[in-house]
């Protein structure tokens, strides 16, 4: 059975039209899906007819960078972990998400090495093949959470570790750590390895509105609108996690930031927040063309 048919599988309890751009399709959807497939499935033409392939390549060389990134930050697990991100097929027809092929270390990763693939868990665009849990994860995570563009899971290991605690919690001890104020959400509820896209909806499910989500016992999820949002979250979030780990290894007590201090602080970050975001993944797009151009092939 296909990822998509799993995720449909339960009751299907009502149709819905769907008109994007004026194309217009008719799914039996359960109501928690309504106008999440509607991003993937829909059929939605561009009035430029090569618009989509330039937003494709344009995908493509955004994640490409991203795990470039995240792998000089030393924030990657070899072969493993995945960063994905939803973007109109190159065929234009519909959406696709954009992931690593199963086996290629993130150090590797290109432009057109990366694989799209559908709503229905089948790569249609790349060569390789996606790995099962990584297409489980990510896909519910997308399809249940229009907000979160770009999904980033990696076994970071500060923040992996603060999420091995009994007490997970990331503590407002650290000016960084105020930028994540009410925004981190806990999966203390370990369900082993994820070969189910059931795994890949509870996540989203407990992950809620907030954009990062601390998966005990495992990793963390951010989330982002952009490649440069997500990426600069998993940066910070562990930045915040490692001062808080260092400090907590001295066995002496933490000492907090005031409740008003961390919500003055928190409204500052979100402020500034994009135009920080874009400025770090900019600076790091630069250093790594220069030192590794292949990304663009
Ligand atoms: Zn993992």
């Amino acid at each position: 059975m296909s990822i998509a048919s799993k995720l449909l599988s339960r009751r299907s309890v009502c149709s819905v039209t769907l008109m994007p751009n004026g194309a217009v399709t008719t799914y039996r959807l359960r109501p928690i899906l309504l106008g999440q497939i509607a991003r993937f499935s829909c059929e939605a033409r561009s009035p430029d007819p090569g618009s989509h392939v330039q937003a494709n390549r344009a995908a493509r060389f955004e994640l490409a960078v991203a795990y470039r990134a995240l792998e000089r930050y030393k924030l990657h697990e070899g072969v493993c972990n995945h960063l994905s991100l939803m973007c109109p097929a190159a065929s234009g027809r519909g959406q696709v998400m954009l992931i690593i092929p199963h086996g290629q270390h993130w150090s590797q990763v290109t432009r057109s090495s990366l694989l799209g693939v559908d709503e229905h868990g089948q790569v249609v665009e790349g060569n390789g093949q996606a790995e099962t849990s990584a297409v489980s994860i990510h896909l519910g995570l997308h399809l249940c959470n229009q907000d979160a563009r770009c999904v980033m899971h990696a076994h970071t290991p500060y923040a992996t570790s603060l999420g091995l605690l009994k007490d997970p919690s990331l503590l407002m001890c650290h000016q960084i750590s105020t930028r994540f104020h009410n925004r981190v959400a806990y999966d203390p509820g370990y369900q082993g390895m994820a070969y189910e896209v059931e795994e890949g909806r509870r996540l989203a499910s407990v992950l809620g509105s907030k954009d990062i989500l601390m998966m005990c016992n495992h990793g963390i999820i951010t989330s982002g609108r952009s490649v440069a949002m997500a990426f600069d979250l998993m940066y910070y979030l562990e930045r915040a996690c490692m001062f808080q780990m260092i400090a907590m290894a001295t066995g002496k007590q933490l000492n907090t930031i005031p409740d008003d201090m961390v919500k003055y602080n928190c409204e500052v970050f979100k402020g500034d927040e994009e135009d920080y975001a874009n400025k770090h993944f900019n600076a790091m797009k630069d250093i790594i063309l220069n030192d590794s151009p292949d990304v663009k092939n």
